[in-house]
Formats: structure tokens, C-alpha cells, sequence
């Protein structure tokens, strides 16, 4: 083989390899597979606040923590918390994961990447097809909350910029109103509930 064909063939195998990446993560994680008829979607996560305390990881809950660990790395800042512990939150149930996303090009791009796949729209038309086999009844995460509820009613806002940049519709955004550090503001974790059935059965179908 001549140098030059070598270095050729070399720079293709150098381009595959830095492609593999991207590829793997194009391909969304569900009803993947051109043939198949689309598999019924669940409909949107009901608004099941927290009202009871039992803060075990459950096992809906545990198994997406699993997938978002498996598909985007990162760190799992936890399920469950005491019920002596602040306010009204699904962690209190087992069934809320503070996600806290890690990698290149940074954390925040990172972060939001894994939520608009979450939200995407399938191969069949089905917006937020994802949040929705995964029971997501809300998600915080740069200052911004997604609810299942006004995505349903076909209500939500988003700034032009995480739109543009993220490839995101508005539907069920709005922004998050409280202010403090990085963590209260969730800008260096993603916070989603899970309704309760998804606590418990995560993914459904
Ligand atoms: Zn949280």
C-alpha cells in the first residue's frame, strides 16, 4: 500500500470513529425500526403532586435513572428524600431523579441534548413521545419547567435561543420562577417527576 493510500484510509477510519458517537445518539430510544407499526403511546402524565411520604426508590423511577445514566453518563444526584426536608416534592414519594449532566462541549449542552431528546417528536408525528412512555409528569431544568399538563393542553413559552439551539418546540415550557444558586435554579442538575404509575411501571406502554 502506498503512504498516501494509507494515510487515505487512515483519516476515513479517524473520521468513522469520530462520527460513532453522534450516530449512536441520533438513533432515539424508542419504536425504533422503519417497519414497524407504531406501538400505542401513553398519554400524558396526570398532575399527581406529591401527597404522601414514602421516599423508597421506586422502581419506575429507578429504571430511569438506569436509562438516563446509560444514554447520557452524567451523575445521579438522587431519588429519595427525608420527609423532614423542605416542601412538596415528588422525591418525598421515590419517584422524582435529580440528574446532574457531564461531558463536552459542557454541561449545559449536555443537559439540554438529553431533554430534547425526551421531548422529541417520533417517527410516527408524536410529540414529547419519550417523556411520555417514561411517565414524565414535569422536568426543571436552566431555569425553565416543562409540564406534561400544559403540554397536553397545547400551552408553553420558551426562549428563541434554547429553541434555535436546541432544536425544541415551546409546548408545556414555561419559565421557572425561583431564584437562587445554581442547584435551586437547576442549572447544573435536571430535575423530572414521574407521575406515580411511572414511579411504579416506568416505561409504560
Ligand atoms: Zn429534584
Amino acid at each position: 500500500m502506498s503512504p498516501a493510500l494509507y494515510i487515505a484510509l487512515a483519516a476515513l477510519a479517524g473520521a468513522a470513529v469520530a462520527l460513532w458517537p453522534k450516530m449512536a445518539k441520533a438513533s432515539p430510544g424508542l419504536g425504533f425500526g422503519k417497519a414497524k407499526p407504531a406501538a400505542p403511546l401513553p398519554a400524558y402524565a396526570p398532575a399527581d403532586n406529591q401527597n404522601t411520604c414514602d421516599p423508597t426508590p421506586k422502581p419506575g423511577t429507578v429504571r430511569f435513572k438506569e436509562h438516563m445514566l446509560a444514554r447520557y453518563g452524567g451523575q445521579s444526584w438522587g431519588i429519595q428524600r427525608d420527609c423532614a426536608i423542605g416542601g412538596t416534592s415528588e422525591h418525598k414519594e421515590g419517584r422524582a431523579l435529580d440528574w446532574h449532566p457531564e461531558g463536552s462541549p459542557g454541561e449545559m449542552d449536555v443537559g439540554w441534548e438529553a431533554v430534547a431528546e425526551l421531548l422529541a417528536t417520533d417517527q410516527f408525528g408524536r410529540p414529547h413521545a419519550e417523556a411520555r412512555r417514561w411517565g414524565i409528569q414535569y422536568l426543571v431544568w436552566d431555569r425553565q419547567f416543562w409540564s406534561a399538563k400544559n403540554a397536553a393542553a397545547g400551552k408553553g413559552n420558551l426562549p428563541a435561543a434554547i429553541k434555535e439551539r436546541y432544536g425544541l418546540d415551546g409546548a408545556g415550557w414555561r419559565p421557572y420562577s425561583r431564584r437562587g444558586n445554581a442547584t435551586q435554579e437547576h442549572r447544573d442538575h435536571v430535575h423530572v417527576s414521574l407521575s406515580r404509575d411511572a414511579g411504579q411501571n416506568a416505561p409504560l406502554s
